[in-house]
């Protein structure tokens, strides 16, 4: 069993007349501990990929396995359980809550995922070095503060899986080599990854370099 499995996954979008195909049947596995890169040019179907995988949305046809558990087809609150449970997401941007201290964002994720415990939001601050920001506001955060906090939120539950869009996009080379760091000791420590990138020096990293085009994944 693999922590997140897609099998065949279409997705269809309709804007009056035109159908977009953005994915036409993406079947992938991730191992645990491995590190999958995807590339692909915008319009890929990136961003669809990933909204199917984490459940956040549904598929046309095929299904998303979660920790050997099916998502797809299941009840809002299913998938956001299973969602809480196993998988971490790291988007681009906007991964905190604004009305919230970071500290409060870590407390918010412990109790969706059902794992509270403030002793541990220190800890999970610290490892992204951000222990002395926790009563920040978002707004109050630099971009490299907001990209390690956005990654502390996503690591928050502990997930078996992490699906990160473009993760160090929008970030200077320093927070990049940050990241990387933390992500590669994730990796380490088992959870399965799968980052959409257009970074090169992260892709290198990955155990396996797959291409998105049109909606078709090829693996090369
Ligand atoms: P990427 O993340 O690789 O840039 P997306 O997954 O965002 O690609 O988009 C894939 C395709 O689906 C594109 O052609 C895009 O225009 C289209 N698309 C994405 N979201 C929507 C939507 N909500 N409505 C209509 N078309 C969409
Ligand atoms: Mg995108």
């Amino acid at each position: 069993m693999n922590p997140i499995e897609a099998f065949e996954l279409y997705r269809f979008y309709h804007s009056g007349d035109v159908e977009t195909a953005a994915l036409r049947g993406v079947s992938l596995q991730v191992k645990a501990g491995e590190f999958v890169a995807i590339m692909g040019p915008s319009g890929s179907g990136k961003s669809t990929l990933l909204s199917c995988l984490a459940g956040l949305d549904e598929p046309d046809g095929g299904y998303v396995q979660v920790g050997g558990e099916r998502m797809s087809r299941r009840s809002e609150s299913v998938r956001a359980k299973l969602r809480a449970q196993h998988v971490g997401i790291l988007m681009q941007s906007g991964n905190l809550f604004e009305h919230l201290t970071l500290g409060g964002n870590i407390e918010l994720q412990m109790r969706l995922a059902n794992v509270y415990n403030a002793a541990e939001i220190n800890p999970m601050l610290s490892r992204v070095g951000l222990a002395q920001r926790r009563h920040a506001y978002p707004s109050q955060l630099s971009g490299g503060e907001l990209a390690r906090g956005g990654l502390a939120v996503a690591l928050t539950a502990r997930p078996h899986v992490l699906l990160a869009d473009e993760p160090t996009a929008e970030v200077d080379s320093e927070t990049e080599g940050q990241l990387m760091q933390q992500l590669m000791q994730q990796r380490q420590g088992g959870v399965a990854m799968l980052i959409f990138t257009h970074s090169k020096s992260l892709a290198a990293q990955a155990d396996r370099l797959l291409t998105l085009q049109d909606g078709r994944l090829h693996h090369d």
